[in-house]
């Protein structure tokens, strides 16, 4: 079975949530199966080999990944919050998706300036999500080494608003 076929046969597809007209995919189950965490795991970091020093991870399905992600590579994890759950000085950054708009929040000291960071969340979708995190990742004087995302929503035009930087999607609707 090929690692689209796995993720189409665990993924959920629930209409109308979180509200009428938007149709949700949810990967939880995927994350649930052992087997099946590991080869999306390890197809995610596999592009990026060498080029990252640290995995960021967006809250809350990102974190789940960013911390597999970063203990296969031997990196350090990085978490991108909503606002309010840092402790110390933050970054912040605003920006709208498919349901309403948000912030983000990093904290400014948690990486060397200069470091390499591989950001990863479970879905692109408009990508007001991921190009916020690598806002933040730049203001706190990091490069962005690229983005994974286990499910890309196409006709959303998310991959546009990521710029020149590398994605990879595992599957794309
Ligand atoms: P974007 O900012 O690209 O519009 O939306 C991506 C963010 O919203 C991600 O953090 C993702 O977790 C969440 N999201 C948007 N649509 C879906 C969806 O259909 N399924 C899941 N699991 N998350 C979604």
């Amino acid at each position: 079975e090929s690692i689209e076929q796995t993720i189409e046969r665990l993924g959920a597809v629930i209409p109308d949530y979180p509200k009428p007209g938007i149709v949700f995919r949810d990967l939880t189950p995927v994350f649930a199966d052992g087997p099946a965490l590991r080869r999306v795991v390890d197809a995610l970091i596999a592009p990026f080999e060498g080029q990252f020093d640290f995995v960021a991870g967006v809250e809350a399905r990102g974190f789940l990944l960013a911390a597999a992600a970063a203990y296969a590579s031997g990196k350090g994890v990085i978490t991108v919050r909503k606002p309010g759950k840092l402790p110390r000085e933050v970054f912040s950054e605003s920006y709208s998706m498919e349901y309403g708009d948000s912030t983000l929040e990093l904290h400014r000291d948690d990486m060397p300036v200069g470091s390499r960071v591989l950001i990863l969340d479970d879905v692109l979708a408009t990508g007001g999500t991921l190009g916020a995190a690598a806002r933040l990742i730049r203001k706190a004087g990091a490069e962005v080494a690229g983005f994974g995302v286990v499910l890309e929503l196409g006709d959303l035009g998310g991959r546009d608003r990521l710029g020149d930087t590398p994605v990879t999607a595992l599957i794309a609707y």
